[in-house]
Order: structure tokens, then C-alpha cells, then sequence
């Protein structure tokens, strides 16, 4: 596996809105494998032509943009207030290195919540959990210089770099970095393709899968596959029931999410593509959450949509790790569909 790749992409920065720095990285990795374009949402599109008589149109949908947070105020000392973009958890921003995006590139930051040392701490106050506005940014700088520097509106992201540990890969951004590794690599590893392939790597999909659905309302595909993270919780303190998705054991083949009901005849394909092929795979049920698919569902009177999961332990931390056994097998199993992508009938008969 192109560990280098899935670094690089992981440690990119950007947040909904602002997907320049990550953008430049997916343009330069998807050149070669098709026709480039990008659209006004910031949306980047591949398109690699069907080579079979009057080709469907395969969409393939990973987001570029991860959890961050966006400056709305600088204070007389020079600490920054900030929005966040995304589901952030307030007790996983506590302690942790950023870095403020200006104008004049990027400045380092500490993120911290607005209290009282440990040390200061009354019984009462001790175990209280923070709320996102408690927080602010302390960048090491006075009001003035700081309100010269940073603007409003500056994006912000974790700093966090990306490293194996045993057979797993952890850094921030693997929601949806990993899976956008999986969009480039499947891409350049498939051997056929009857169904003209539209990769598209989504923005803003972190606060309401706006790229991804923008692009479809505008596109008219014949079926949709988004490739995202999904829980995987077999830590201490969870019980089995919650678990979702186990670590090393394969792509997850989505069934549902709280956007979407994956189309039962693309689950079904999935699932003969990854038997015929002898890929892992498990099955999946999503409680909460949801992706890219579940936008893209929705237009052009209804479009047949399925997302392909890879485990991850950690979301929407800066800790987010995968399995490279997962990567690997959602890479396959990509391939392989896209290879047999026009043998799908995915329509239902009266
Ligand atoms: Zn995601």
C-alpha cells in the first residue's frame, strides 16, 4: 500500500469551504487517470470515459474536507474564538495543537477550554463537560498583533501527523482522507470499465454533503457509490451491540445509515463482487450518521445509492485510525465493482 500517499493526504489540511490545500493533492494523484475538471462548489471530478455500448454512468464519491473549526472573534489579548465546522465532541477538542490558516500562512495554536487549572479545581467543577464555545485559541501573540494577522473567518484545523502502529494507520482527517486514498488507488488499479467511472472528490460534505449533492443535482448518473469512514468500536467500555464494525475484518458493506437505505440490489452486487473475488467484507448497520450517498439519493427523481465503509476507531478525533487490511480490501472490492458495474439491473418490476 501507498502508505506515503494516505499520509500526505491525511496530514492535508482543509476544512468545509476551504479545500485548496487538499484539492491541489487529489488533482495532481487523479491527472493521470482521467479527464480533470473541477466545478464551483470546489468539487473535483474525474471522469474516465465507459467503454461499453451506451455506458451508465458510475458516480464515486469521497469528501475531501474533514471536521475543523473557522475564527468569528479576536479578543484584546489575542485569543481567538472560533465556529466549528462539523460534529465536533467538545471533550476531544481539549489540549490540542492547531493551526490558524491567514493569509499569510499558517501560524500555530493551541486549543483550550476556558477554565480554571486542575489544581483550582472545586469538587463540584471537577468532571463538568465543556461546551465548544467554552474554547479559544491561544496563538502566542498580543490583541494587536493578532488582530493584524488573523482575519475573521480563518479556518483552523487540528496539527496532527500521520503514523502506523502495529497494522493500524493514525492520524487526523482519516473521515474522509482514507477513503479518498481508496477513490485514487481503486481508480488506477481497475483493469476494465464498461460504465464511464465520474470520481468525484466532494467538498462541504462535513456540514450537510453539500458538494456531493450539488454535483448530482446538476449531473444526471445512473447510480452512486460514496466511500467513507464508518464506527468501529470494539474498545473498552462498548458493548458488543454497538460495536458496528470490527477492525481488520474487511470493507463494510453498508445497509443503512440515518441518510440513507442503501439500494438492496447494490448491497447484493457488492456482496457477490467481493464472494466471486474472495475480498473481506463484513456487513453494516449505522445507527447515526450519514454520507455523501445519502444526498445524492435524492436527486433527478431518485438515484440508486450504496456507500462502501471502511472500519474506523476514533471518529471526529484527531486519533481517527483504520486498518490497512480495510483499506486494502475497500480498494479491491472498488475495482471489482467498477469492473462489473454494468452487469447491475438495479431497477424493480411491478
Ligand atoms: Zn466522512
Amino acid at each position: 500500500m501507498n502508505f506515503e500517499l494516505l499520509k500526505e493526504l491525511s496530514e492535508a489540511t482543509g476544512v468545509p469551504g476551504n479545500e485548496d490545500n487538499i484539492r491541489k493533492i487529489v488533482a495532481r494523484e487523479l491527472k493521470g487517470i482521467g479527464e480533470l475538471s473541477v466545478d464551483l462548489m470546489g468539487n473535483v471530478i474525474c471522469r474516465v470515459k465507459g467503454k461499453g455500448k451506451n455506458p451508465k454512468k458510475l458516480m464515486i464519491a469521497a469528501h475531501m474536507d474533514e471536521i475543523g473549526f473557522m475564527v468569528k472573534y479576536i479578543d484584546d489579548k489575542g485569543f481567538a474564538r472560533v465556529n466549528p465546522l462539523g460534529g465536533w465532541d467538545p471533550r476531544m477538542m481539549a489540549a490540542q495543537r492547531v493551526k490558524v490558516h491567514t493569509e499569510s500562512g499558517p501560524v500555530p495554536g493551541l486549543l483550550m477550554p476556558g477554565t480554571k487549572p486542575k489544581h483550582m479545581l472545586s469538587p463540584a467543577e471537577i468532571g463538568k463537560a465543556a461546551d465548544v464555545n467554552d474554547y479559544f485559541i491561544d496563538m502566542g501573540m498580543d490583541g494587536e498583533t493578532a488582530k493584524k494577522k488573523v482575519q475573521l473567518g480563518d479556518s483552523v484545523t487540528m496539527d496532527r501527523d500521520c503514523q502506523r502502529m502495529g497494522n493500524l494507520i493514525t492520524g487526523k482527517a482519516m473521515d474522509d482522507r482514507a477513503c479518498v486514498f481508496i477513490m485514487i488507488e481503486a481508480m488506477k488499479a481497475m483493469k476494465s470499465n464498461d460504465v464511464e467511472v465520474i470520481g468525484v472528490a466532494t467538498v462541504q460534505e462535513e456540514i450537510g454533503l453539500r458538494g456531493a449533492t450539488s454535483f448530482a443535482s446538476g449531473e444526471a448518473v445512473d447510480m452512486v457509490v460514496a466511500l467513507d469512514v464508518t464506527l468501529s468500536n470494539e474498545i473498552p467500555g462498548i458493548p458488543a451491540e454497538f460495536q458496528v464494525t470490527q477492525m481488520g475484518k474487511g470493507a463494510a458493506i453498508k445497509i443503512m445509515d440515518s441518510s440513507l437505505i442503501c439500494h438492496p440490489k447494490m448491497v447484493d452486487h457488492f456482496k457477490k463482487v467481493a464472494k466471486k473475488n474472495k475480498i473481506a467484507h463484513q456487513m453494516e448497520v449505522l445507527p447515526a450518521g450519514g454520507t455523501d450517498a445519502g444526498g445524492v439519493q435524492k436527486q433527478h427523481g431518485g438515484i440508486p445509492a450504496f456507500t462502501l465503509s471502511t472500519p474506523c476507531r476514533y471518529i471526529h478525533t484527531v486519533n481517527e485510525t483504520v486498518h490497512q487490511d480495510d483499506v486494502q480490501a475497500c480498494i479491491d472490492l472498488l475495482a471489482r465493482y467498477i469492473e462489473d458495474a454494468h452487469k447491475g439491473d438495479y431497477t424493480y418490476s411491478l
